[in-house]
């Protein structure tokens, strides 16, 4: 396994756990070179499901890079790898259920959003931002609007919300 940190291939399974009650192994691994820690999951896969892009093109439906995107929204955000990986499974599993072969990757997307919208306010932002293409502030100012319309308000779960960029910051780059 290659190391996430510093791409050599010198590493090291350290501990060895089943978790998701039995439904997966949890490895905790080390790396010789960048002394890195990390940690992978194993589990099986009854379905291969293919992920139409939005260019039309279809690439088989990759569990580590949708886990990976979610790791980039919720970086440095106080959740757990645990809870992380179990709502990847979740994720999974809604998809598996659907019975189709081939899903748009938009399905994917609003997927995530409403995992994440339940599981941190921030990272929701962060995602829907990279996934919705965010060129306006109007656009921030609706998804902030869509948690604020949720159950819990960022308020009261002790959450500031992003910074909204000032109005024209977008407009600077062209
Ligand atoms: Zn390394």
């Amino acid at each position: 396994m290659r190391c996430p940190y510093c791409s050599c291939e010198n590493t090291q399974v350290r501990d060895s756990r089943p978790t998701e009650e039995n439904q997966a192994i949890r490895r905790r691994r080390i790396c010789e070179d960048c002394g890195g820690r990390f940690t992978t999951f194993e589990r099986v896969q009854l379905r291969e499901i293919v992920v139409i892009k939005r260019s039309g093109r279809r690439v088989p439906f990759d569990r580590e890079k949708l886990s990976r995107s979610i790791e980039v929204a919720l970086r440095k955000r106080p959740i757990q790898p645990e809870r992380i990986e179990r709502m990847v499974s979740g994720i999974v599993r809604q998809l598996e259920s659907m019975g189709e072969q081939e899903i748009a990757s938009s399905v994917v997307g609003e997927m995530v959003m409403e995992a994440l919208k339940g599981l941190d306010p921030v990272a929701y932002v962060r995602f829907a931002s990279v996934y919705r293409d965010f060129r306006e502030a109007a656009d921030f100012q609706e998804v902030l609007g869509e948690i604020a319309g949720g159950a819990t308000s960022t308020r009261e779960a002790g959450v500031v919300p992003p910074k909204i960029p000032a109005a024209g910051a977008a407009d600077r780059k062209h």
